[in-house]
């Protein structure tokens, strides 16, 4: 039996995931976590019901990848690997074949994601010396956001700073954007390429997109995924003078602030407890008046992001939430939406309330002037789709005899 596996090299973890080659059928899925720690371990489930999960203590990426790769092909052979890839920079709009010359530049993207694009590079070399006849292809999370235009992705600093070191907005999440808006068109009976959305992605970390005419026009994250929402640990947005003064009044370096805004901001940073919206929720409900202000500054932010995002907008189709938050929280929802009356959404508060646990579908009023839904994130599915796209044989030319 032919597989398609996907893997999602993290900072700290490798995800993996294995469908059918018609990827309608999850066959397994798992994570290695906390790898290069004693804690490292290794979980699967399949879809048979089955799992199973070991101690891989001080496992590095490439121990994590003999594992899955030992335990998914033991059971079927491998027809093609898709890789996550975070940053694609300015070389990927869309998904690649793996090869020396597109590895290469995935290794030079490495600059701009210093903490992951070198170790979806390491998983992939190694795939490649296991597997050098099998089809890899690595999906960004950067290519959908390439048609952002000009003015939506400069930074008004010095252009040479953008001619010499290609500082710019690249965006992330695109593969989550892309593949709710896809999922959001098909409800609406629409084509993509003729879909106008706002969609927020939010789990871990948030970002908001506009998506014009099946395109990505603006996202709110940027040059790294720190701009924009407020995350679970990362402030989002800030007066870029804060850093100086930060740095002047705690005697910090630049380096010690960027780590704070980056790893100790967002929802923790302001509730002083938690990054998780579980905990913050569960917090607020019992009185506590930090939760409480992290949740506010968050739904707050995110609902200025989604202004801001019609901008590059016409006509606005559809606002689609998605996201451990997105898709689980029906009060950041709820507070969101009461926040964007002046687009003529209205919350349809039972409709909301109902797809809290793993439903999807529309959570506003039939009179809501925009409609918005719930729509669950499936990026491994999507990097599996793209991933079949490389399977299929090149047309054959055929030669005109005599
Ligand atoms: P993700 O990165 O998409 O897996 O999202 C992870 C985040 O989703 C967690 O940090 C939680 O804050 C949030 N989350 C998951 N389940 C719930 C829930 N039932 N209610 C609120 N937030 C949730």
């Amino acid at each position: 039996m032919d597989n398609i596996l996907v893997l999602n090299a993290g900072s700290s973890s490798l995800k993996f995931a294995v469908f059918d080659l018609a990827v309608t059928d999850l066959r397994a899925g798992g994570i290695v976590q906390s790898l290069d720690s004693p804690e490292a371990c290794f979980l699967m489930k399949t879809s048979a019901g089955g799992s199973r999960s070991c101690c891989l203590p001080g496992a590095t990426i490439v121990e994590a990848l003999e594992k899955i790769i030992s335990e998914v092909s033991a059971e079927s052979s491998l027809a093609a690997i898709g890789h996550r890839v975070v940053h694609g920079g300015e070389f990927f709009g869309g998904a690649s074949r793996i090869d020396e010359a597109s590895l290469g530049e995935i290794e030079r993207c490495g600059r701009l994601a210093p903490l992951h694009n070198p170790r979806s590079v390491a998983v992939i070399r190694e795939v490649l010396r296991q597997f050098p006849k099998t089809p890899q292809a690595a999906v960004f999370d950067t290519a959908f956001h390439q048609s952002l235009p000009p003015k939506a992705f400069h930074y008004a600093i010095p252009y040479d700073f953008y001619a010499k070191h290609r500082i710019r907005r690249y965006g992330f999440h695109g593969i989550s954007h892309a593949y709710v808006g896809e999922q959001a068109a098909r409800r609406l009976g629409l084509a993509f390429s003729d879909l106008n959305a706002i969609t927020v992605h939010l789990g871990n970390g948030c970002s908001a997109c506009a998506i014009r005419q099946g395109r990505s026009a603006d996202t709110t994250m940027g040059l790294t995924p720190l701009e924009g929402l407020v995350m679970g640990n990362r402030s989002g947005d800030v007066d870029p003078a804060m850093h100086a003064f930060l740095a002047e009044c705690e005697n910090l370096s630049l380096r010690q602030v960027d780590e704070i805004l980056n790893h100790k901001s967002g929802l923790l940073g302001l509730s002083g407890l938690s990054n998780d919206m579980r905990t913050l929720a569960a917090a607020e409900a019992a009185g506590n008046e930090r939760a409480r202000l992290a949740i506010d500054v968050f739904c707050h932010r995110l609902a200025k992001a989604v202004l801001s995002m019609g901008a590059s907008l016409e006509t606005i189709d559809a606002l689609v939430f998605t996201g451990g938050i997105g898709e689980n929280s029906p009060s950041v929802r709820e507070r969101t939406l009461a926040q964007l009356g002046v687009l003529g959404v209205r919350c349809d508060p039972e409709l909301n309330r109902s797809h809290g646990l793993g439903s999807q579908g529309r959570i506003t009023t039939e009179d809501s002037a925009v409609p918005a839904f719930v729509i669950e994130a499936n990026e491994e599915l999507a990097i599996a789709r793209e991933t079949c796209r490389f399977l299929k044989p090149a047309p054959q030319i055929r030669l005109k005899s005599g």
